[in-house]
C-alpha cells in the first residue's frame, strides 16, 4: 500500500461529500496530478484544508475512487476491512440460515461501506469482484479479513477493471478447494447451475430473485411467456415452475441455448416443451408481429447498452420503443415485466418511458408491482445511483 496523499476537493462538491456522498468524481478534485498509483490512500480535505474523509484512488467508469470513512481518527487498515466485512456478514445472517436459498450477495460495495468491492456467496464458495485496480491493491488484506470471519470451501475472484470496466480473462480461482462445475445452488427452492470460473458472469443474476419469485408465485400460471434477453433463461425456469403454459426464451448469444437447456434440466423440466431461440430480440419482435403471435406475459430485461449486427440499443434512448414492441405482442390483460439495471435514470423517469410508450400505442395499463434491489444488495441513501435496479409489472388493460 502506498502512502497517504492529500487530495483537495472543490468547494462545490465538498459539502455534498461531507454529507456522506461516497464517490470521488474527477470533477471534484483540485490536484488531480497528485494521483499516481491506484490503491493509494487518500486524505480528502476542502479548499480551506478541513478534513472531509479518507478513501482510496481507484478508477472506475464511475469515478476516481471512494470515500471509506469520514472519521478523522479511523484508519484504513486490516481492522477497518474486518469491521466492514463482519458487519456485512451479520446483516446477511438470515440468508446463511436458509436451506432453500444458497446463493446471495454478502458485500455490496458502497452500500456496505467499500465502493468498488462486491462479494457473493454460492453454496460454500465466495466470489470477490474487484471493480478497479485500486481496490485490487487491497486484495491480501481483504482476503485475510474474509478468511478470519468465514468458513469456506473455495474463493474465486473477478477482476473487472480492464478498459471500460471489462472483465480480465484469467483463472479466477484464489484458494481453498476448486469447485466442480456446474455447481448447483438454490434460490427459493429453485436450482441453478453456476460456473464460477468462466468469464465475468456465473449464469445467474442474483439481484432479480424477488422478481423471479413473484413471476412464479403470482403471474405465470396458465400463461404463454416470452422472455427476451433471456441469457440462461432464469425467468423462464421460474415461469415454467409457476405453471406457465409455455415459455419462449430469446437471446442472441449462442451460449444461451445450452445454458437454458441446462437450467431447465437441473429443475426437472422438459426443455423440449419450451422454445429457446438464439436470435436478435428485435428480429423476433418483427417475426412475432408478422405471425400475429400474442403472449400472456412478456419479460424485458435488456442490458444497459447492446449492439448486434443490425441493432443498437441503449436503455436511456430506446427503452420506450422496447416497451412499444412488447405492447404490440401482449394479450389484453397480459403482463409486461419491464426491467433495467441502467443507473443513469431513476424509477420515475423509467415509468415516464412506459407511460409514453402506452400513449403512443393508444393502449391503457395498470402498474401492479415495483421492485428495486433485494436486501442483500444493500444500498445507501447517500448514493442513490447505487440502487440501480428498476422493475415494474405492467398489466395491459385495453
Ligand atoms: N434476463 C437475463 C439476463 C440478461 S443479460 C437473466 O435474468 O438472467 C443480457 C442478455 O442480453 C445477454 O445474454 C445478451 O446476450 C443479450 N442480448 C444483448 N443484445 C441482444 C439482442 N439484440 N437480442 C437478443 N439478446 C441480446
Amino acid at each position: 500500500m502506498a502512502e497517504e496523499i492529500t487530495l483537495t476537493i472543490k468547494n462545490q462538491q465538498a459539502g455534498k461529500m461531507k454529507g456522506g456522498y461516497p464517490l470521488i468524481t474527477k470533477e471534484a478534485i483540485v490536484n488531480i496530478q497528485d494521483l499516481k498509483e491506484e490503491g493509494s490512500l487518500i486524505r480528502l480535505v476542502d479548499e480551506r484544508g478541513s478534513f472531509i474523509g479518507r478513501g482510496y484512488y481507484g478508477r472506475q467508469n464511475k469515478g476516481y475512487g471512494w470515500v471509506l470513512t469520514r472519521k478523522e481518527k479511523e484508519f484504513i487498515d486490516f481492522n477497518f476491512f474486518e469491521k466492514k466485512i463482519s458487519s456485512a456478514l451479520n446483516q446477511r445472517a438470515i440468508f446463511f440460515d436458509k436451506d432453500d436459498t444458497t446463493a446471495f450477495r454478502v458485500f455490496n460495495g458502497e452500500g456496505d461501506g467499500i465502493g468498488g468491492l462486491t462479494i457473493d456467496y454460492y453454496g460454500g464458495y465466495y466470489v470477490i469482484s474487484w471493480y478497479s485496480e485500486g481496490i485490487y491493491q487491497f486484495k491480501s488484506t481483504i482476503l485475510h479479513a474474509l478468511e478470519k470471519l468465514v468458513e469456506y470451501t473455495g474463493i474465486y475472484e473477478k477482476k473487472r477493471f480492464n478498459t471500460e470496466g471489462k472483465y480480465i480473462e484469467d483463472d479466477d480461482f484464489i484458494k481453498g478447494e476448486r469447485g466442480e462445475f456446474p455447481l448447483v445452488v438454490k434460490e427459493n427452492g429453485v436450482s441453478f447451475a453456476v460456473y464460477l470460473n468462466e468469464g465475468p458472469m456465473t449464469g445467474i443474476f442474483l439481484d432479480q430473485k424477488e422478481v423471479r419469485k413473484k413471476i412464479r408465485d403470482k403471474y405465470a400460471s396458465g400463461k404463454t411467456v416470452l422472455n427476451t434477453f433471456s441469457y440462461t433463461g432464469a425467468f423462464s425456469v421460474y415461469a415454467a415452475l409457476g405453471g406457465a403454459e409455455k415459455t419462449t426464451s430469446v437471446d442472441l448469444a449462442n451460449r444461451s441455448l445450452p445454458k437454458t437447456i441446462e437450467q431447465f434440466s437441473v429443475n426437472g423440466i422438459d426443455h423440449e416443451a419450451h422454445d429457446i431461440k438464439v436470435m436478435d430480440v428485435f428480429n423476433y419482435f418483427k417475426y412475432a408481429v408478422k405471425k400475429q403471435l400474442k403472449f400472456g406475459m412478456v419479460i424485458l430485461d435488456p442490458p444497459s447498452f447492446a449492439r448486434s449486427k443490425k441493432n443498437r440499443f441503449s436503455a436511456a434512448k430506446d427503452y420506450k420503443n422496447l416497451v412499444k414492441d412488447a405492447i404490440a405482442i401482449t394479450e389484453t390483460n397480459g403482463v409486461i415485466v419491464a426491467s433495467t439495471n441502467y443507473s443513469g435514470f431513476g424509477m420515475e423517469k423509467f415509468k415516464g418511458f412506459i407511460e409514453k410508450a402506452f400513449k403512443e400505442m393508444g393502449r391503457k395499463y395498470k402498474l401492479e408491482e415495483e421492485f428495486s434491489l433485494p436486501s442483500d444488495f444493500k444500498t445507501t441513501a447517500d448514493f442513490k445511483e447505487g440502487n440501480y435496479l428498476k422493475v415494474v409489472f405492467i398489466r395491459v388493460t385495453k
